[in-house]
């Protein structure tokens, strides 16, 4: 009887949690086809970019907007990866490049990484795989959330960072890595002590950021919906061997570190990859030009904040409940 109660609550969890899905055994990567019909579509994400067969474009200036307002940022374990989400009134907003005239709002950002520094991100460049990959995702604003997004091709883009591993460290990573012994446990969060992660880790003001891949794919964990917009930054981030070690440590539903958690490449089929090379080098990091910014990002940003709270405490009582 206690075992049959212990099994219930488990897939209570695993249901709250969203995804019945891991990088190892039957939960694997190819077996998501058999509960989850679009990982097997035929315009899957990650992808093996070959630079000799790029397309080059110049497309226009990717935008950055309302990065650098302060706001509380939340660290948690979902069980797969490290993802982080802001909590306020108002999201930052990107537009311009692939997107062109299209408005998207930040929903989360999130992390993969492998088992030792030699792999780990889920794009591959020239069949090179990076330590890490970070994951920054957005949904078009139009679609009003990030959920109804995930109904259209062009509902979600995410913009991707590669990590490679040096001796130095990246020190605007800090305030994160710092916080992740707080969140080795499934359904654990904290708050970061860092309100302006997101544009130091994003490194939004750069000119590095008009330097990018783009290519149509799909979320590379299931559902595996074909609606992302990819923006691969060509320039990687650099952290040290402690840093990236440190998200190793996380650990999943069934209490084991997360030690890898990419998905590996799928074929590129009859899809184009696309380079931007930009016109010129102007400064793009002082937001969304006055004629394009005629949406209202506060009243999704409230609808943001509240579906978040809701999930993380009933998780949190029932990772207290499995503990016991
Ligand atoms: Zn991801």
């Amino acid at each position: 009887m206690k075992i049959l109660v212990f099994l219930n609550f488990f897939t209570i969890y695993s249901t709250i949690l969203g995804q019945e899905f891991s990088y190892n055994g039957l939960l694997g990567p190819a077996y998501w086809g058999n509960k989850y019909q679009t990982c097997v579509g035929k315009h899957q994400s990650p992808i093996n970019i070959v630079e000799h067969y790029v397309e080059k474009v110049t497309l226009p200036p990717l935008w950055f907007s309302g990065f650098n307002i302060p706001r509380k940022a939340m660290l948690t374990n979902n069980g797969h990866t490290v993802l982080l989400k802001t909590i306020g009134t108002d999201v930052p907003l990107i537009t311009g490049g692939p997107l062109r005239d299209d408005v998207y709002a930040f929903e989360q950002l999130h992390f993969h990484w492998g088992e030792n520094d030699k792999e780990g991100s889920e794009d591959r460049i020239n069949n090179r795989s990076f330590a890490m990959e970070l994951h920054a995702v957005f949904y078009k604003l139009s679609y009003g959330s990030y959920k109804a997004a995930t109904n259209f091709p062009d509902g979600l883009t995410v913009l991707a960072y590669f990590v490679t591993v040096a001796e130095t460290f990246d020190p605007t990573y800090s305030p994160l890595v710092e916080t992740l012994p707080l969140i080795e446990d499934i359904g654990s969060e904290a708050v970061l002590r860092d309100n302006l992660i997101l544009e130091s880790i994003l490194k939004t003001n750069q000119p590095s950021m008009q330097n990018y891949f783009t290519y149509n794919g799909s979320l590379t964990t299931p559902p595996c919906s074909e609606v992302v917009t990819w923006i691969d930054f060509k320039k990687p981030h650099i952290l040290s061997h402690e840093q990236i070690e440190a998200f190793r440590r996380i650990r999943s539903a069934e209490g084991e570190r997360v030690t890898h958690n990419f998905r590996p490449v799928q074929p590129l089929a009859d899809r184009i990859v696309f380079e931007n090379i930009p016109e010129t080098s102007h400064d793009y990091s002082h937001g969304i030009p006055n004629h394009r910014n005629h949406h209202h990002p506060q009243q999704f940003a409230g609808q943001l904040a509240n579906r978040a709270s809701l999930p993380i405490i009933v998780i949190i009582s029932l990772a207290t409940v499995l503990r016991r």
